[in-house]
């Protein structure tokens, strides 16, 4: 594979198997910053923004998936995410003061108990509003840790097979040993 991205960031692990195009990289910190908009929130849907960048080199078209930046303000209940006009000034503003550089490549959420799949409502919420080709969503399920990431191919939305993870070699990513191995390839 070749060393995309490039240094200072390294690939440190995968999760599946990553196959197909785009490619996906997962930024530890993304990663983590899903894992930590989970505690005390269990019960209720949680969600949020996924920031970063589209490339392409010689090898094809892979996706950088930079940062999450949670939603602060969405109406949620057990089983769904609404992401408010104020949802998304907040998210907006967040994503423009942390992250100026990157753009949005998607969104997440959570599943409490529910598995990891895209419901009709997650269909509609994605063809509205991360409608470009290169928008992912990441769904959690907290109760298991299990997750996903969906991404276009053709027409449709389907879990992707794997996903590069990248990050600072910094070892602060402790929690992440939860998540990672719950990668599922085939949604629920
Ligand atoms: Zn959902």
């Amino acid at each position: 594979m070749r060393p995309r991205p490039g240094p200072p960031l390294a690939v440190v692990g995968e999760v599946g198997t990553p196959a197909g195009e785009p490619e996906i990289f997962l930024h530890l910190e993304a990663i983590e910053t899903i894992v930590d908009s989970l505690p005390g929130q269990a019960h209720l849907e949680v969600g949020g923004l996924l920031v970063g960048r589209e490339c392409e080199d010689d090898a094809g078209i892979y996706l950088l998936i930079a940062g999450a930046v949670p939603a602060r303000q969405a109406e949620s209940t057990s089983v769904s995410i609404t992401f408010t006009h104020q949802t998304w000034n907040q998210l907006s503003t967040e994503k423009a003061s942390r992250y100026p550089d990157q753009a949005i490549v998607g969104w997440y959420h959570t599943h409490p108990g529910l598995g990891v799949f895209l419901s009709e409502r997650d269909l509609f919420i994605h063809r509205n509003f991360f409608a470009d080709t290169s928008h992912v969503a990441v769904v959690v399920d907290p109760t298991e840790f299990a997750w996903a990431i969906f991404y276009w191919q053709e027409s449709d939305l389907v879990a992707a097979p794997g996903c590069y993870i990248y990050g600072e070699l910094t070892g602060k990513y402790q929690r992440l040993s939860e998540l990672l191995p719950r990668y599922q390839a085939t949604a629920t």
